[in-house]
This record gives structure tokens, C-alpha cells and sequence, in this order.
């Protein structure tokens, strides 16, 4: 068990078991985008761990960007999703993989879907560590899952509590 600000969080989902998911959405993408030279799109600050062990696992030409978005206070979603870092390069005629370290409403994908529209990208998918069923209200599919999660509160991994837990290398659900 362990200890984030006020609240108590034992474990939930193991490193090899991660490890499994990511080698499972990293072998789909070098089937898909091997000879494609992809931008991958990380979403801060969530999608750090994640982003870099997928693209690691890359073996093709690709490259690299990042954008940072922001929705959750505490444990709960605010539902509105602010920008806070934009894109720093044109995406025009380009393939996207945007990587996510956990889908939940959709709402931060929805986001993002406005900003691509305009970028004119060639062609868009998503890539998620982690999704939530229950809680995805949004139509856009999500093409790479690396494992699918009940509507908890989770984090580690990449993901946190207010600002702590990011560096947690298991992931942890509320008690
Ligand atoms: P959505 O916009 O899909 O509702 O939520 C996406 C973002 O909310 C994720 O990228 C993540 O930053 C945050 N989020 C959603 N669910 C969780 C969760 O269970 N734990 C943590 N720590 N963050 C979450
Ligand atoms: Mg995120």
C-alpha cells in the first residue's frame, strides 16, 4: 500500500504485466507504420513512460512530438480540457499516432481531434496504454488498446494524483 497526499492506493496492475500490453501495441504498430515514418504525438504530461517505451519499440524511421493538455483536479475530470503547450511543427500530410496514457471521457481526444483537423494530417490514429469502457462517451475509434480497465481512479505509470505518482513503475488504484 502506499500513500499520495490524503489518499491510500495498493496495487492494482504489475510492471510485467505493462510490459505485456505495451509489447502488444508496439508489435501492431511496426505491422501498420514500419515503412510510414509516423509522427508520434505524446500527451503530456500522462503519456511520458508510455510514450517512451512504445517508441523505443519502434524499429521503422519516426518522429517525435508532444502536446500538453490538461482536465483532471484530484481524482475527478473537470470536463473541460485546456491546452496548455500547442504543437511546435506542422503535422500537414503526415501520419499520427497519437499516444495516450489512459482514455477516459474522451474529452481530451476530442480536443486534440480539433487540433489535427486543422494540421491536415495525412492520416490519424490513437494509441492508448489504458482505456476505460465504461466511461468513453466519444465515437472516435480507438485503434491500439494496450489493456482495457473498470471506471477507477488509477495511478502510476505516467499517471497521478495531483502531481505525485508519475514515477510510480506499477500502477496503484484507489483504496
Ligand atoms: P479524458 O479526457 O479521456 O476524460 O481523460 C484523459 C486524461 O485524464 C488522461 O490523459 C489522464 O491524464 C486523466 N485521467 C483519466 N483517468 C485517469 C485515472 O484513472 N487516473 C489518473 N491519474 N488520471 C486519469
Ligand atoms: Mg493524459
Amino acid at each position: 500500500m502506499i500513500k499520495l497526499h490524503d489518499l491510500e492506493f495498493e496495487p492494482y496492475i504489475s510492471e510485467e504485466e505493462i510490459n505485456v500490453a505495451i509489447d502488444k501495441v508496439a508489435q501492431k504498430l511496426n505491422e501498420d507504420y514500419l515503412d510510414a515514418n509516423p509522427i508520434f504525438l505524446g500527451v503530456l504530461n500522462g503519456s511520458f513512460m508510455f510514450a517512451s517505451e512504445v517508441i523505443k519499440r519502434f524499429s521503422g524511421d519516426c518522429e517525435v512530438s508532444f502536446v500538453k493538455l490538461g482536465s483532471y483536479e484530484g481524482t475527478q475530470t473537470t470536463g473541460t480540457v485546456k491546452t496548455l503547450l500547442g504543437l511546435n511543427q506542422s503535422l500537414k500530410g503526415r501520419k499520427v499516432i497519437l499516444l495516450e496514457d489512459i482514455v477516459d471521457t474522451g474529452n481530451t481526444l476530442e480536443e486534440i481531434n480539433k487540433i489535427l483537423l486543422k494540421e491536415e494530417v495525412a492520416n490519424y490514429e490513437v494509441a492508448t496504454l489504458f482505456y476505460k469502457p465504461e466511461a468513453y462517451k466519444k465515437e472516435f475509434n480507438i485503434k491500439y488498446r494496450g489493456m482495457e480497465i473498470p471506471n477507477k481512479f488509477i495511478v502510476g505509470y505516467g499517471l497521478d494524483y495531483d502531481g505525485l505518482g508519475r514515477n510510480l513503475t506499477q500502477v496503484y488504484k484507489l483504496k
